[in-house]
């Protein structure tokens, strides 16, 4: 057997592949194979990364927005025509099924769409005669060298979240790809190099702990964009915001979603299953628990239960294709599949059980499961479970619903199916979730749009995507200008 590639890191414009170092390695869980070695990079990897971004800054600036986003014009045809090939890099190493992975890269796509209107998007706002003869006019400028640090759950999309708009505003960016997923970042960057985009404003490092202090701790990085668990994201949040980095860091996240007895049944339920066990659960967005409301588990509980056995699990990196994919790891299977033990335990009622499933070869696969009757209290209701389990919960009516949402300490997203108008307004209006749904069981913002986690969810001001992600990527000038004329007089009086 060979031994799989160790994935190389990029610094300046040079593909280097690291010797003699410590590894993580990558597989594919549809078969438990390892397929790449991630290196554990030093802070001394860090620094070179970050020194050769420092040293791109100044040109790329100087780069007229216009030219920055012919090149991200070029990177958005280049995956167009290798979108076929990065979606399946995607679904080898995270095992998602490939439509989920056609899904992954097309909204990273959109955010390069979004990032090519940067001329537009960086323009500012100017007033006339603020004092007689004397015009104010705001300016957006980049900040300098911007690092982002990713999780394993989309590969493609969130690392596209952060450097083409930073890049487009004129920074430079050093990217850490999530140890588990380095294959699909790094294809995808091999497409921005050959978009043209010069040496140094993209760079990419690999590792865990020391890596990531490293990049939060360097003098020359000046923000800080993570998406990750809650318990990394705090860390992130409070490590870089002490070392003055402006930071932004999304977090974990428990969905609600909640169907009242006006519901369409048929459509609440494809919509809540679909969201529940898409991806495999692993998605911060994902619709982890429904709260039923008054009569409707009668008609929702034995359609959920069957969609849920009717799932189709198998390996993602071959034909035919499953409705759902593998989890990450092994150690990840073992631990979504223990909590669904404890939630028993501790009082839960299994409707559907996914640990059962039987799957030939070593792939790490755990079946689509649904606990009823779930408490606040339980460790499947205070736990991010992010696997294919949907907790159900049982509320008298909407006010107990919102009640139940509103204790939980996350705040991504909330959504509600119903047919009521004065119903779904009081639940926008009353929930405490950045992100909310109405007949829509996954309010995922899309690029135009601000990620806007509340709560344990997110940690920092500014959001990802939309026009907080440009006002992250760069600081504001007001600049106020007065031309004198000959004789001119005070700017108080009429002469
Ligand atoms: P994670 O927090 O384990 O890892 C995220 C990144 O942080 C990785 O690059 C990892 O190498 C690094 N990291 C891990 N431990 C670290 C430590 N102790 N110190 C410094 N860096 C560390 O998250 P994950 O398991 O890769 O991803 C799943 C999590 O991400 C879930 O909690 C999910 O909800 C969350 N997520 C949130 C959003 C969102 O927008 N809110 C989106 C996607 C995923």
């Amino acid at each position: 057997m060979t031994t799989p590639d160790v994935c190389p890191i990029l610094v300046n414009g040079d593909w280097q592949e690291l010797r003699n170092i410590e590894t993580s390695p990558v597989h594919n869980p549809s078969t438990g194979d390892v397929i790449g070695l991630t290196p554990m990079c030093s802070a001394a990897h860090v620094n070179d990364a970050v020194q050769a971004a420092a040293a791109a800054f100044s040109p790329w600036w100087e780069t007229p927005p216009v030219e920055r986003a012919r090149v991200l014009f070029r990177f958005k045809m280049l995956l167009e025509e290798n979108f076929e090939n990065v979606a399946r890099c995607n679904t080898r190493e995270h095992g998602k099924t490939l439509i989920e992975s056609r899904g992954d890269v097309r909204r990273g796509i959109e955010m390069v769409e979004f990032a090519c209107g940067i001329p537009s998007l960086l323009s500012g706002d100017t007033v006339e005669n603020v004092a007689r003869g004397i015009d104010c006019e705001t300016i957006r400028q980049p900040l300098g060298v911007c690092v982002g640090i990713t999780p394993f759950n989309f590969p493609a999309m969130v690392p596209l979240w952060m450097y083409p708009v930073a890049l487009a505003c004129g920074n430079t960016f050093v990217l850490k790809p999530s140890e588990k997923v380095p294959l699909t970042a790094t294809m995808i960057a091999r497409l921005l190099e050959q978009a043209g985009l010069p040496r140094g404003v993209l760079n990419i490092v690999h590792g865990g702990r020391e890596c990531v202090d490293a990049l939060l701790k360097h003098p020359q990085v000046r923000a800080v964009s993570f998406v990750g668990s809650t318990r990394v994201a705090r860390y992130i949040f409070e490590t870089g915001t002490r070392h003055g980095k402006r930071v932004q860091a999304n977090g974990s996240a428990k969905n609600f979603v909640v169907i009242m007895p006006d519901a369409d049944i048929d459509q609440s339920t494809r919509s809540v299953t679909e969201g529940a066990f898409g991806c495999a659960g692993e998605r911060c967005m994902a619709s982890s628990t429904a709260v039923l409301v008054g009569s409707a588990p009668k008609d929702v509980l034995p359609s959920l239960a069957n969609a849920a056995r009717s799932i189709r699990v198998g390996p993602t990196d071959r034909e035919p294709q499953p409705d759902m994919g593998p989890l990450i790891t092994r150690q990840h299977r073992d631990r979504v599949a223990q909590l669904i033990g404890t939630g028993a335990a501790e009082g839960a009622k299994i409707l559907a059980d996914g640990r059962g499933l039987q799957v030939n070869g070593g792939g790490f696969f755990l079946g689509a499961t649904v606990l009823d009757e779930v408490q606040n209290e339980m460790a499947v209701a205070r736990e991010e479970i992010f696997g294919p389990v949907l907790n159900v919960m049982r509320a008298d009516d909407l006010e107990n619903a919102i009640e139940t949402i509103n204790c939980s300490p996350y705040g991504n997203g909330a959504s509600i199916f119903t047919r009521s108008g004065k119903s779904a307004r009081e639940f926008k209006h009353r929930v405490k979730a950045g992100m909310v749904g109405i007949n829509i069981s996954v309010p995922a913002s899309m690029a135009w749009f601000p990620f806007a986690g509340w709560g344990d969810s997110f940690f920092g001001d500014l959001h990802m995507q939309g026009k907080e992600g440009v006002q992250f990527f760069t600081q504001q000038k007001v600049i106020t200008t007065r031309w004198f004329a000959e004789g001119e007089g005070s700017v108080w009086s009429a002469k």
